[in-house]
C-alpha cells in the first residue's frame, strides 16, 4: 500500500519517473505528450537546462533566508522584472509558494487596505460563479465551485457570486457580444446595490475561466465595464492570474489584452512553470503606502514567502518567456485553435472551441444544437481523462456537475515549446478519445 495520501484517495495513480520536453515518462517508460503542463503550469515543458542551472547555481550560493531577517537578490530582481511588464502601476510584489497563498494573501490585503483608510465596514467579496481561486478556506469562499465548498460550510470570508462572462451559454439570440458584456458586467452593479456598495472590499475574477470553465474568455468591453463600476463605487478589483498569467493566453498578463488595469494580481503556476512551487501577488503602491503608512505590517506571513531559490526559478522562467516563448505561444496556439476547428469544429458532441494563446478548451456536449450537457451522472469528463491518458495525452478535462449548469469540458494548457509537429499529435490523440467515449 503507498502512504501518500493520494489526490483521489481510492486509486493510486502510476509514477511519473522523467520528462523531457513537452513529454513525461512513467515509471514504466510510456510516453505522455504534456498537453495540459500538468494544471496549466509547465509552460517550459520539462527538463530545461537553463532554469535547472539557474537552480542549482542558487541552492549552491544560498538556498533560503528568512524574510524577517533578508531580502535577497534573486527576490529583488524578479519583483523589479515582473513590475516591469505588468500593465497598470502594480509596484509591489508578494512572493508566496503557490496560487491559492497568492490568492489568501490579495484578500487579506484588501480587507486591510480598508481597515487602515478606517473604512471597517467593507467585509464583502463579489466574484462568480463558475470560477475557482483556490483550496485555502479564503480563497475557497471566493471560488465558484459550489461542490468544493459544502464540506466546509459556513467558510470564513462573506462572498457573493454573480454569473461569468461565458457567450457560448449566456449570449442571448439577437443580442450582440459587446451587449452580453455589458449585461453580464451589470450584475456587478446589480450585486452592489443589494449589498451595499460601502461593505464591499472588491470583486475577485480570472481574467480567462480555467479549470472551472475551460478556457473561456471575456467578451470585448466586459473588463472595461468592470473597471468602471470598481471605480464608481470605490470598490479593488483582484484578477486572478493564476491559471491565465504568465504567457498563456499569448501575452505575459492576461489581462493586458482587456487594456485595463487592477489594483492587486496573483500570479503563480507559470512563474515557477514546475521547476519550483512559487507564485506572487502584485498591487499598486497605493495599497503598499497605505499600510505602510498606517500599521506598517501587513499581517500575513509565510516561511517560505520570497524563498530566494524560487525566485531564482523565477528569473530564469521569466527570460525565456519573455526571450521569445511567449510569441511562440501566441503563435502555437494559433495554430493549434485552428487545427481543433477543422478536425472537430462540425463534431456533433463539441458545442465550443475557444481559448487564447496556449489555453484552449472544447466543450463537450450530448447535443450540439441544442447545447445540452451530457447527464453528470455519464461522468463524461472521467471517461475522457482515463481514455485519454490511457491513449498518451494529458488533458484536463471538468466536469458539467459544477453547479449542474454547463457541459463538461477538455482544458488544454500544452508547453510553449510545442512545435508544429505536436499540433497533429494532440488533434490525434484528442480523436482517438473522442472516438472512443463520445
Ligand atoms: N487560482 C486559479 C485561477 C487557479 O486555477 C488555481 C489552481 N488551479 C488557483 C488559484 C490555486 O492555485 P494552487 O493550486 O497553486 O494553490
Amino acid at each position: 500500500m503507498s502512504h501518500v495520501f493520494a489526490r483521489h484517495s481510492k486509486t493510486t495513480p502510476p509514477q511519473a519517473a522523467t520528462g523531457k520536453g513537452v513529454y513525461l515518462y512513467d515509471a514504466d517508460g510510456k510516453q505522455y505528450f504534456d498537453g495540459s503542463g500538468g494544471a496549466a503550469v509547465s509552460c517550459l515543458g520539462h527538463g530545461d537546462p537553463d532554469v535547472i542551472a539557474a537552480i542549482q547555481a542558487q541552492v549552491a550560493e544560498l538556498a533560503y533566508a528568512h524574510t524577517s531577517f533578508f531580502t535577497s537578490a534573486p527576490a529583488e530582481e524578479l519583483a523589479d522584472r515582473l513590475v516591469a511588464e505588468a500593465p497598470g502601476a502594480l509596484e509591489k510584489v508578494y512572493f508566496v509558494s503557490g496560487g491559492s497563498e497568492a490568492v489568501e494573501a490579495a484578500l487579506k490585503l484588501a480587507r486591510q487596505y480598508f481597515v487602515e483608510k478606517g473604512e471597517t465596514s467593507r467585509r464583502h467579496f463579489i466574484a462568480r460563479r463558475q470560477s475557482y481561486h483556490g483550496n485555502t478556506l479564503g480563497a475557497l469562499a471566493t471560488g465558484g465551485n459550489v461542490w468544493r465548498k459544502q464540506a466546509f460550510a459556513p467558510i470564513m470570508v462573506d462572498t457573493s457570486l454573480i454569473s461569468p462572462c461565458y457567450a457560448y451559454r449566456g449570449q442571448q439570440e439577437g443580442e450582440s457580444a459587446f451587449d452580453y458584456g455589458q449585461r453580464v458586467a451589470n450584475e456587478l452593479e446589480t450585486e452592489l446595490e443589494r449589498v451595499g456598495p460601502e461593505t464591499v472590499i472588491a470583486f475577485v475574477a480570472e481574467p480567462v475561466v480555467g479549470a472551472t470553465l475551460g478556457a473561456v474568455a471575456p467578451v470585448e468591453g466586459y473588463f472595461k465595464r468592470i473597471r468602471e463600476i470598481c471605480d464608481k463605487h470605490g470598490i479593488l478589483l483582484i484578477l486572478d492570474e493564476v491559471m491565465c498569467g504568465m504567457g498563456r493566453t499569448g501575452s505575459l498578463f492576461a489581462h493586458a489584452q482587456e487594456g485595463i488595469t487592477a489594483d492587486i494580481v496573483t500570479i503563480a503556476k507559470g512563474l515557477g512553470a514546475g521547476y519550483q512551487p512559487i507564485g506572487a501577488m502584485m498591487c499598486t503602491r497605493e495599497i503598499h503606502d497605505t499600510i505602510a503608512g498606517g500599521t506598517g505590517f501587513f499581517q500575513h506571513g509565510h516561511t517560505y514567502i520570497g524563498h530566494p531559490t524560487a525566485c531564482a526559478a523565477g528569473n530564469a522562467v521569466l527570460s525565456k518567456l519573455t526571450g521569445g516563448l511567449v510569441k511562440n505561444c501566441a503563435a502555437m496556439g494559433d495554430r493549434l485553435q485552428a487545427a481543433l476547428h477543422s478536425e472537430f469544429g462540425q463534431h456533433p458532441h463539441i458545442g465550443d472551441i475557444r481559448g487564447r494563446g496556449l489555453f484552449l478548451g472544447l466543450e463537450v456536449v450530448e447535443d450540439r444544437g441544442s447545447k445540452k450537457p451530457f447527464d453528470p451522472a455519464k461522468a463524461v469528463n472521467k471517461k475522457l481523462k482515463q481514455t485519454a491518458f490511457a491513449n498518451g495525452l494529458l488533458c484536463y478535462p471538468m466536469g458539467g456537475t459544477v453547479d449542474g449548469q454547463l457541459g463538461d469540458h477538455v482544458l488544454l494548457a500544452p508547453p510553449f515549446i510545442m512545435e508544429d509537429e505536436h499540433v497533429g499529435e494532440i488533434v490525434e490523440k484528442l480523436k482517438k478519445t473522442f472516438d472512443a467515449v463520445l
